[in-house]
């Protein structure tokens, strides 16, 4: 099985090899790279609930914090079969990178449960989701290690984490949490934001390619949060949606999707494969949506989706990853040797956890921001970003993910050697 956590690693390694020469002490760079290929701390615990049935049912929960030399921990929640101590470290790892390629004031976290929530009740949820507030509550706080959503958590689950924690230490304190409902302190805009960063990147690309929005095909994978807001807004701005993909598959049309109504109907009929069958669309798999002959692929669903074993089947001029780690360091390989442009998931997805940050300072100032201004922060944010990276790719001809690699761990490493922690 492919470690995620192993990835990050050769990324940061290979990434070294291209900073080394802007440190003068060596030893120190040495033992800054060798600390960020380490965690600080790695929380866990088996977690009871009561399920409905009376029984007792345990659950595996993790929390891991991996940098927090440029600011507090920061990174989202999974809930999901597959994760693992292993999967946590990987993308706390990511997230340290993520928030200081667009220069946002966080170190990297990630926590999450081994768990189908699918298969619990809502009062199941709740009792698990408080239950892991309780745990969590020592180890975060809005100067320490602010958690948010991810796959398969939302607003609901940090409402209830919230709860446990403010009932916990006592007093109120927003801050702690991002991705809340926005009775509770949430923010405008968070629930779209990943996919609008995403598309804010998509324009800088589309502009920096001398490219247009209608000759432009986008294969995306995964229809969730990211993959839906994604293929939304690329839509309304008259890109060419070919396919969407949930795990069941793909729906398909050449001459584009109409993105609102595919939505609709999987939101009636559960799956794109249901969708395919009763409203007679053109169905195909993961693997062949892959292969499609687009200029864009996105990869919107969960890790290592792009390996060694599929590189070769990728026709796509350039892939967007909006997914965490979609792509394997020997897939991309792979792709580089093509020309192909691999738009880096610490860029591309960075919206969600920049509007986690608006988040974060509206509710220290007890302040709630308009959606016109939290998209224009947005978009300044992404833009230079974008912007810092392309510089870098033309000075030193190296990939999209290697500059933005090079500029983040630049950032973290001056912000340790700066303490005096290396
Ligand atoms: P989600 O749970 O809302 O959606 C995941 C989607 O992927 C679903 O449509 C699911 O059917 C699909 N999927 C799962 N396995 C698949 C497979 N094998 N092939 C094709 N599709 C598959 O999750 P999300 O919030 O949209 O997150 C998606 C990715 O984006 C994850 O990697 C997550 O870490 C990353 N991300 C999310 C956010 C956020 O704000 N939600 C922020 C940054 C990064």
């Amino acid at each position: 099985m492919i470690s995620a956590f192993e990835n990050a690693k050769k990324q940061i390694d290979a990434v070294a090899l291209l900073l080394k020469t802007e440190y003068q002490d060596k030893l120190i760079f040495e033992k800054a790279i060798k600390s960020l290929k380490t965690h600080q701390k790695i929380i866990k615990k088996k977690i009871l609930i009561r399920m409905d049935n009376g029984k007792t049912k345990v659950f595996q929960a993790y929390r891991s914090q991996h940098n927090d030399a440029r600011g507090p921990f920061k990174g989202g929640i999974r809930f999901h079969p597959k994760v693992s101590e292993d999967e946590v470290k990987a993308l706390s790892t990511w997230m340290t990178i993520k928030c200081a390629v667009v220069g946002i004031p966080y170190g990297g976290g990630k926590g999450g449960i081994i768990v189908d929530p699918k298969k619990l009740s809502d009062s199941e949820l709740e009792n698990l989701c408080k239950k892991y507030g309780e745990f969590l509550t020592p180890h975060i706080g809005p100067w320490r290690d602010v958690p948010a959503p991810d796959v398969n958590t939302g607003e609901r689950e940090m409402a209830w984490m919230l709860e446990a924690y403010e009932k916990k230490t006592g007093f109120h304190s927003p801050a702690t949490f991002t991705g809340k409902p926005l009775e509770l302190g949430g923010s405008l805009g968070r629930t779209e934001a990943t996919g609008q960063g995403g598309f804010y990147i998509l324009q800088n690309y589309i502009q920096h390619t001398r490219s247009v929005p209608a000759r432009t095909a986008i294969a995306i994978q995964g229809f969730g949060n990211v993959g839906y807001w994604f293929s939304k807004l690329a839509s309304n701005s008259g890109y060419k949606i070919v396919a969407v993909s949930d795990s069941s598959g793909a729906i398909y049309d050449r001459k584009g999707i109409d993105v609102e109504k595919v939505a609709g109907y999987k939101e009636r009929l559960g799956s794109f494969e249901k969708v395919s069958t009763e409203k007679k669309m053109n169905f195909i798999t993961n693997e062949e949506l892959l292969s499609l002959d687009v200029d864009i692929l996105v990869p919107a669903a969960l890790e290592n989706a792009i390996t060694v074993d599929n590189a070769k089947i990728i026709r796509a001029k350039a892939i967007l990853e909006m997914a965490n780690g979609p792509t394997t360091p020997e897939g991309e390989e792979i792709l580089l040797k093509r020309n192909v442009d691999i738009l880096p998931d610490v860029l591309c997805n960075a919206g969600g956890v920049t509007v986690s940050y608006f988040e974060w300072v509206q509710n220290l100032h007890g302040y709630s921001w308009t959606k016109k201004k939290v998209n224009e922060e947005l978009k300044e944010i992404m833009n230079k970003a974008f912007g810092e990276i392309l510089a870098v790719v033309k000075v030193k001809k190296i990939s999209f993910r290697e500059a933005a690699y090079a500029l983040s761990l630049k950032r973290i490493i001056d912000a340790m050697i700066l303490r005096g922690r290396v």
